[in-house]
């Protein structure tokens, strides 16, 4: 299954307050591909930056790409701003920038992060890694950014899977021409609309601010573009096997180790377990076994990081543990 849950809006803009490439007669155009993990806030994250790009004059589109159950995989996000209305419909594979906000999801080629890089100006990692070692590693041509979001979102908002308003602002900053203040109201509005709490939207309007100061502009490349559509242009879908993973045979959960989708790791403090079995019920992938004494037990080859053991233990003696990469 897939959600395209895409919205347009336009309004007259300033062609003075732009500092990207003009292509196409004056026509500019801002492709962005937002990856992540399903829980990371991704699909708010292009919303975001949908609504500050319409904030600075732009006509905009935003949609998400996933399937059912998606907590803990890969999920795609994509954002279009244009000077004109947009006719263009479907998966980006032609990006401009590219952002990655799970480090683990560049070793996952189901998840296709790097489809289409070679027409990409940017790619940006949520990682705390050096950007010129994942560009080597990964083989990526163009200019790669890094900022460890994560660990300014467990600063900040004490949570790391929190990522919509940073991803977000990493990529507003890149483009060079959404300004940090139209980030900012679009942080506002967007978790407003979610109800989030007014002390939490203020501390990702902080986080927002923190990495707009990390992240720089970037100029994008010139490239031949398709002519402008008159009319709605259907893109080509990435396949299955390019945009989300596929259950490749009945029963084979199992077998397919979700581990390394995890940022973070549920942590059991036995001394403090009840045995009252709520996470062994409650995990969506079966992760969590008790043994004779009723104690869980976690599978960390399978558990694939979606926290709700963490969330709904009763007595919180689960704890989140952050992974680290070691490639
Ligand atoms: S063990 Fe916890 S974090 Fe892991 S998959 Fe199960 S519910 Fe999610
Ligand atoms: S939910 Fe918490 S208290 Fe209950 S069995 Fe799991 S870890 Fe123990």
């Amino acid at each position: 299954m897939i959600d395209f849950g895409a919205r347009t809006g336009g309004m007259s803009f300033a062609l003075n307050t732009l500092r990207i490439r003009v292509k196409d007669e004056g026509r500019i155009v801002v492709r962005i591909r937002f990856h992540g993990r399903g829980g990371h806030g991704i699909k708010t994250a292009s919303r975001i930056a949908g609504s500050a790009a319409f904030e600075a004059g732009m006509q905009v589109q935003d949609s998400p790409v996933y399937g059912a159950e998606r907590r803990g995989a890969a999920i795609a996000a994509l954002t279009r701003i244009d000077t004109q209305p947009i006719l263009e419909r479907g998966m980006i594979s032609d990006p401009d920038f590219i952002v990655v906000a799970d480090e683990t999801l560049l070793t996952e080629s189901e998840a296709g992060v790097l489809v289409g890089h070679e027409f990409a100006s940017a790619v940006f990692v949520n990682s705390p890694g050096n950007s010129r070692a994942l560009a080597n590693q990964f083989h990526i041509p163009c200019r790669v950014l890094t900022l460890d979001l994560t660990a300014q979102a467990i600063e900040l908002l004490g949570r790391g899977l929190a990522l919509s308003a940073a991803v977000a602002a990493a990529a507003c900053a890149m483009t060079g021409f959404i300004s940090l203040d139209a980030t900012c109201r679009a942080v506002r509005l967007e978790l407003a609309e979610l109800h989030v709490q007014p002390d939490l939207i203020e501390r990702n309007v902080e986080l927002t601010r923190r990495v707009f100061a990390g992240v720089s502009a970037v100029p994008m490349c010139a490239r031949p573009v398709a002519p402008v559509p008159d009319c709605i242009h259907e893109v080509t879908a990435l396949g299955t096997c390019e945009s989300v993973p596929i259950i490749y045979a009945v029963g084979n959960s199992a077998a397919r180790h979700t581990g390394y989708w995890r940022l973070f790791r549920p942590v059991i403090d036995l001394e403090a377990c009840t045995r009252c079995g709520i996470c062994y019920a409650l995990c969506p992938d079966s992760a969590i076994t008790l043994n004779e004494q009723g104690f869980p037990h976690i599978d960390n080859e399978n558990c694939k990081g979606c926290m709700m053991c963490f969330q709904e233990c009763p007595v919180h003696c689960i704890r989140e543990q952050r992974e680290v990469r070691a490639w």
